[in-house]
């Protein structure tokens, strides 16, 4: 029993019936009302990722801006939860590490600055999906994408790049054409170990066999398409 009832009941025992103690018990019942009202509305103004990646939105995200190895192809639509941001930037300065003469490397739509639906896409709502460019074998940085073919993407820097995406355990899927996930396999065969191999990639298994972290998606051949799971203790966002 708290003081104040204590004190209460001492300067009142001779009236135990006091017609003041449902006015305390009032006020204790709607500070505690106060109270829940003030941890419900904190919880949901809490920043994050809500909802799932086509049906959502973005509370509070961040904007990415040129940094070090990529440069950011629409800044309206470069808005993502902090962890995104913070992922895209990590791979990219570790590839710029690894290969001193790598270009940037071009990121596309991420999500708009509140999430919701982004024009000429189905996802991108909710903060955790971004569109990379590849690296080219000519070093050069391009503005725009452009396909991945046998003669001009640089295998080794862009699965680099994708591998330590992939070694963060971040990643919910990436959307990349059939053929292009070919040449990253025709890289990584001898290397790997198999299991390794199935576990990231859908390739050479058929397109329609849905397995793999790195799955088939017939309008992405000159970019991957890249989705992280829900950040830990972001109780809104649904995978
Ligand atoms: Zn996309």
């Amino acid at each position: 029993m708290s003081f104040l009832l204590r004190n209460h009941y001492r300067l009142n025992s001779s009236k135990v019936y006091s017609p003041s103690f449902p006015l305390v018990g009032l006020i204790i019942f709607f500070i505690c009302f106060i109270i829940l009202f003030l941890i419900s509305a904190c919880a949901t103004t809490r920043c994050g990722s809500i909802g799932n990646p086509d049906k959502g939105s973005l509370r509070c995200g961040e904007r990415l801006t040129k940094g070090y190895g990529y440069r950011v192809a629409e800044s309206d639509y470069a808005w993502a939860t902090k962890e995104t941001i913070t992922l895209i930037q990590y791979a990219a300065s570790a590839t710029l590490i690894m290969f001193s003469d790598a270009p940037d490397l071009l990121i596309g739509h991420l999500s708009s600055k509140n999430g919701g639906k982004l024009l000429g896409h189905i996802s991108h709502q909710s903060g955790r999906d971004v569109d990379v460019g590849f690296y080219h074998k000519d070093g050069k940085y391009h503005r725009t994408f452009f396909n991945a073919e046998d003669e001009t993407l640089d295998v080794l820097k862009t699965w680099y790049f994708l591998e330590t995406l992939l070694l963060t355990n971040r990643v919910k899927l990436m959307l990349l054409d059939w053929d292009v996930q070919r040449l990253f396999y025709q890289y990584l065969y001898p290397v790997y170990p198999k299991n390794k191999l199935d576990e990231w990639l859908q390739y050479p298994r058929p397109p329609e066999v849905r397995v793999g972290i790195i799955r088939h998606s017939p309008s992405h051949k000159d970019h991957v398409h890249i989705r992280f799971i829900c950040p830990e203790n972001d109780r809104e966002c649904v995978d």
